[in-house]
């Protein structure tokens, strides 16, 4: 469960920041235990052009990690450092955990990784706030909210 101070405002800042800046497309990252921010990169869009049939969402609609950043993610829940949280944008259609983003972090019914997952709301190139989904031990359950930034920049 993620430590009370990895999702500083600062840190909150950099994630919207990020949101903003992949704004049509969905980012993904992760947090660490130590509060550090990873901006991943999402391939979704060249695995949707590689095989649209197998792969439906582009990068507006749905995210994947690069293979260096899944590796990252792996190492990390082995080491000292592990990722906390994993977060991802929704441009335009809000902030909820969607049935894409539960099939995502289960396998099997069970959660993949020990983390939380962050979901931006990303409207119009700004983020609008955020959500953080953690398992209940039965379904991902919103546990809290964190509004937009303060100074509505980014
Ligand atoms: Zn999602």
């Amino acid at each position: 469960m993620p430590d009370k101070d990895v999702l500083s405002p600062q840190t909150l800042q950099t994630i919207y920041r990020h949101a903003a800046e992949t704004y049509p497309e969905e980012c993904c990252g992760f947090v660490f235990a130590d509060a550090c921010v990873h901006q991943g990169q999402n391939i979704q869009d060249q695995l949707n052009q590689l095989d649209p049939e197998v792969y439906r969402r582009s990068a507006a609609n749905g995210y994947t990690f690069a293979v260096a950043d899944t590796l990252l993610l792996n190492r990390s829940l082995r080491g000292d450092n592990p990722a906390r949280v994993i977060y991802h944008s929704h441009p335009d259609v809000g902030a909820y955990f969607s049935s894409e983003d539960v099939d995502k972090a289960l396998f099997m019914g069970q959660p993949i990784h020990p983390v939380a997952y962050l979901v931006v709301d990303v409207r119009e190139g700004q983020a609008h706030g955020a959500k953080l989904f953690e398992w209940s031990g039965e379904e991902f359950v919103c546990s809290r909210e964190f509004p937009a930034p303060l100074d509505g920049r980014q």
